[in-house]
Order: C-alpha cells, then structure tokens, then sequence
C-alpha cells in the first residue's frame, strides 16, 4: 500500500490529515465499483487491518462526503451506499432482486430533463436518477 489512491490524492489536495487507518478506507472506496455501505466498508477494511472500527469507517465517510469527495445514495434498500464523485454523470438501475447496481447514461433523458427545467424557468444545475427493476424472464 506504497502507493496514493486517487481518493487519499483528493484527501491530502483538501488538507485532510491522512491517518493509515484513513488510507485503508480510502484506498478500497477508489479500487471499489460496487457502490459499497458502510458495513461492506468495515469488512473489507478489517481485512487488511482488524483494528479499523466500524465508528472509524463511519466517520471516514461522512468526512469525505462533506468534503465533495465521495455521493451517498440510497438505493432503496435502507442502506446508504457510496462511490467517488466524479465529474462524468451517469444514472442507476437497480434490480431490486438481486441487488445488482448498473450504471448507464442516456443522452434522451439528459435532454429531456434540461426540457423540463426549461419549461419551468429553470437552468439543470444537476438530477439524480434511480431506475428500480426486476431481471426480465428471458433473455437479458
Ligand atoms: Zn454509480
């Protein structure tokens, strides 16, 4: 763990004091694609140092998120759930059976959106979008 994930990079560029308790957790919210909860931070944090408690993780988090570093969503499941805020926008679909997060961008709703906040008197400064769905029976 010699090397600075692009999340602790963020952290030291905003003057955060980074603690090796804090680049575990950093590290494995860069390397991570799966929009993970705070419990799924903890485990995997544990992983590679036992003493990481899940108050560390906790406050961890909602450090970064204050920061701008990291989106919290709630996907519905009453678990908030995190990933690196980025400057590409992309939207979710959850399948609320398996649990499974796919995330897409569609230039049509992006559109039709901006359409919207138009017709209003409005200039989109931004949106969150969740799709909730089910895996159709046949084929994909
Ligand atoms: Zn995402």
């Amino acid at each position: 763990m010699s090397s600075v994930s692009r999340i602790e990079k963020m952290c030291i560029d905003k003057g955060m004091k980074m603690t090796g308790q804090r680049r575990v957790i950093t590290r494995i919210l860069s390397d991570s694609s799966s929009h993970p909860t705070v419990e799924e931070l903890h485990r995997l944090s544990a992983e590679i140092d036992e003493k990481i408690s899940i108050a560390t993780v906790y406050r961890t988090v909602r450090l970064l998120e204050e920061a701008g570093i990291i989106e919290k969503h709630d996907f519905g499941d009453g678990s908030a759930r995190y990933e690196e805020a980025t400057d590409d926008h992309h939207d979710h679909l959850i399948d609320v059976q398996g649990g499974k997060i796919i995330e897409f961008t569609n230039d049509e709703i992006e559109q039709l959106q901006r359409k919207i906040a138009a017709e209003h008197g409005f200039k989109l400064v931004g949106h969150r979008l969740e799709l909730y769905g089910v895996p159709l029976k046949s084929g994909k």
